[in-house]
C-alpha cells in the first residue's frame, strides 16, 4: 500500500524493518527483506509519480522529480552541482539505466584497500546476474544509419585506436524517446517503479510517500524509532515510525547527513566522492538527427584506468539548451536554429579531491568542495582526449563546460583555452557521488563493517551509493544494486530479517 499526503491518520507506526530510501539501494532492501515474510515500511522524502505522470518539459521534471529543484550544490572552488532525485524510485527514475558490472581489478582493488572478503568478482557474480535479469538488462542494438551521432565517434575513436564498448542497459522494447532524465513515460527504463518496488508493495511493503526522516532516536547501541516529517495538505506533521531493525538508503549525501544529524557516527559524509560529468555539445558538418537516436549506444574506455569515460549521451532540443547555459542568446539561438547537426557526448571522471559535509545542524545538508589542482589538470586533460576524439569523428564546434562565449573550432583554439582557464571557469556537475559512508575493516576510516552494519550501532546497516569503498569512474547503479543484494543476504542470515 502506497501512503500519500492525508494518508497519516495516525502518528505512531510500527514495523519489523524500517527501510529509509527506495532509490537504487533501498528499493533492492524494501523487496528483499518483504519476500522473506518480513513486516516491512519503506519511507520516502519525494512523492511517488506513475509514468504516466512523466512530462517532456525539463523544468517541470527538475522541480518534481529532484531534490531542490535540481540544484544542490557542492560549494566550493569551483562549485559542482549535484543532480539529485527526489521521488519514489530515487535515482533510477531519472536516470540513464547504464547497467554495470564493475571490473574484477577494481573490486581487487577494494579487497586490498579496504579489506573487503566476501566482495571479489566471484562472490558478486551471482548477484550481477540477479540484477540485470530482474532489470532485464541488455545491450541494445543499434542502427548505424539511424545513429550517426553514435556512429561517427565509433568511426572517430576507430581512427584513433581507441577501445570502445557497447552499453548495456535496463531497458525494455526503449523507443528513443530521448527522455530518461524526466522518467520513462513509455515504462520502457526498468527504474525501480517497474520492478523492485511493484515486488516489494506485493510482498505488502507499506511505502510511506512524502515522508522524510529527520532524526534516528538511539540509546545503547541500539537505534530505537524515526522520527519523520509527513505532508497533511499544506502542512507538516511528524510522525514516529518504532521498529526492530533500521535499514538506511537515502543517497550519498542525505544517508550521513542524516547519520550525522542523529549523532551516530562521525566519520559520515567527510569523504564525499564523484565522478564529474564534463558536457559536450558538437556540431557536426552535416545533420545527425541525434534527437531521433537510441540512447546511450557505446562508451570509450579507453582511459577507464585512469578514471575517464566517454559517453553517447541522449539528445533532446532541452538537454542541449541546459548544457549551453552559458552561452550568450544569440550564440544559444543559433544552435537551436541548427540542432538537427548537433548532438551530446559527456566525460565521467571521477575527482581525486573529495566533497564533505560541513554543517548538520540545519534542516538541509551542506557540502563544502575543494578541488585540488591535480583534478583541475585532469579535468583540462579529459577535455582535451573529448575534443581529440570529437573532432576526429568529423565535429566542426565544440561547446565545452566552461564559462567562454563562443565555441572552439579546432585543437590549438582549445589549448589556448584551456592555458586560460581558471577552475571557477568550469561548470561542473555530477550525478554519481557515492563512498561517503564506506564499508570497510578499518574503523578509523570506515563507517560500515563488512555486514553494512554502521559501526557501533546494533541495529542499522546501510545499503546505498554511500557504501561503496571509493569512486571508479563508472556508472554506480549496477554496483550499488550488487552491494546492495550482498548486505540484505547477510542481514536476512544474521537476524533473521
Ligand atoms: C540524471 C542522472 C542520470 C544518471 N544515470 C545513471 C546511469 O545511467 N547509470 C548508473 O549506474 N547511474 C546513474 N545515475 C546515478 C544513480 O542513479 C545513483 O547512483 C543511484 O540511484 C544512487 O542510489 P542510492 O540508493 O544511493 O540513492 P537514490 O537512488 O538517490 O535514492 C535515495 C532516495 O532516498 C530518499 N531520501 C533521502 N533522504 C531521505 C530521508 N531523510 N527520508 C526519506 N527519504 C529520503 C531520496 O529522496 C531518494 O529517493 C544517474 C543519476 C542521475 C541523477
Amino acid at each position: 500500500m502506497i501512503y500519500k499526503s492525508g494518508d497519516y491518520k495516525n502518528s505512531n507506526y510500527r514495523c519489523k524493518c524500517l527501510v529509509i530510501g527506495t532509490g537504487a539501494g533501498g528499493s533492492v532492501a524494501g523487496a528483499l527483506l518483504s519476500q522473506h515474510g518480513h513486516d516491512v515500511i519503506m519511507m520516502e522524502e519525494g512523492e511517488f509519480y506513475t509514468r504516466e505522470s512523466f512530462v517532456p518539459d525539463v523544468g517541470d521534471s527538475l522541480s518534481r522529480l529532484y531534490r531542490n529543484h535540481g540544484i544542490s550544490p557542492f560549494f566550493g572552488r569551483p562549485t559542482v552541482n549535484f543532480l539529485e532525485a527526489c521521488c519514489v524510485g530515487g535515482g533510477t527514475v531519472v536516470n540513464g539505466a547504464l547497467i554495470w558490472r564493475p571490473e574484477p581489478w577494481i573490486l581487487d582493488r577494494w579487497a586490498v584497500s579496504h579489506g573487503l572478503t566476501g566482495y571479489g568478482y566471484a562472490d558478486l557474480e551471482r548477484h550481477f546476474i540477479t540484477v540485470e535479469k530482474d532489470l532485464h538488462v541488455e545491450t541494445p542494438k543499434w542502427d548505424p544509419d539511424k545513429n550517426l551521432n553514435s556512429l561517427l565517434i565509433k568511426q572517430g575513436a576507430e581512427r584513433l585506436n581507441w577501445k570502445t564498448v557497447p552499453v548495456p542497459r535496463a531497458a525494455i522494447n526503449c523507443t528513443n524517446l530521448n527522455r530518461c532524465m524526466a522518467g520513462c513515460p513509455a515504462g520502457a527504463k526498468q527504474s525501480a517503479l517497474e520492478t523492485y518496488l511493484p515486488r516489494a508493495l506485493k510482498n505488502g511493503v507499506r511505502l510511506f510517500s512524502g515522508s522524510r526522516a529527520i532524526k534516528i532516536i538511539h540509546s545503547q547501541g541500539v537505534a530505537r524509532e524515526v522520527i519523520a516529517e509527513v505532508r497533511e495538505g499544506c502542512r507538516k506533521k511528524r510522525i514516529t515510525i518504532h521498529f526492530d531493525e533500521l535499514i538506511v538508503a537515502g543517497g550519498s549525501v542525505q544517508t550521513p547527513f542524516l547519520l550525522r544529524r542523529s549523532g551516530i557516527s562521525k566519520l559520515a559524509g567527510r569523504g564525499i566522492q564523484f565522478n564529474y560529468s564534463l558536457k559536450v555539445a558538437a556540431k557536426f558538418d552535416r545533420a545527425v538527427h541525434a534527437e531521433a537516436s537510441t540512447p546511450f549506444t557505446l562508451q570509450v574506455q579507453e582511459f577507464l584506468r585512469d578514471g575517464l569515460i566517454i559517453n553517447v549521451s541522449q539528445f533532446n532540443t532541452m538537454y542541449l539548451a541546459l548544457a549551453l547555459t552559458q552561452f550568450p542568446d544569440e550564440v544559444l539561438n543559433n544552435v537551436i536554429e541548427q540542432r538537427d547537426r548537433f548532438a551530446l557526448y559527456i566525460g565521467f571522471m571521477a575527482s581525486l579531491s573529495l566533497a564533505r559535509l560541513v554543517n548538520c545542524f540545519n534542516k538541509s545538508p551542506f557540502v563544502w568542495y575543494a578541488q585540488k589542482q591535480a583534478d583541475f589538470e585532469r579535468i583540462k586533460m579529459a577535455l582535451r582526449r573529448l575534443a581529440t576524439l570529437l573532432f576526429e569523428s568529423g565535429a566542426v564546434e565544440l561547446y565545452l563546460p566552461v564559462a567562454v562565449e563562443r565555441p572552439v573550432c579546432s585543437l590549438s583554439e582549445l589549448d589556448e583555452l584551456l592555458n586560460q582557464i581558471r577552475p571557477e571557469g568550469l561548470d561542473l556537475v555530477t550525478v554519481h557521488v557515492m563512498s561517503s559512508c564506506p564499508m570497510g575493516t578499518d574503523p578509523q576510516r570506515s563507517v560500515v563493517d563488512l555486514d553494512g552494519r554502521v559501526r557501533g550501532m546494533k541495529n542499522i546497516v546501510l545499503c546505498d551509493a554511500s557504501i561503496i569503498p571509493s569512486c571508479f569512474g563508472e556508472s554506480p547503479q549496477g554496483t550499488i544494486m550488487a552491494f546492495a543484494h550482498e548486505v540484505m543476504t547477510r542481514q536476512i542470515k544474521r537476524v533473521g530479517c
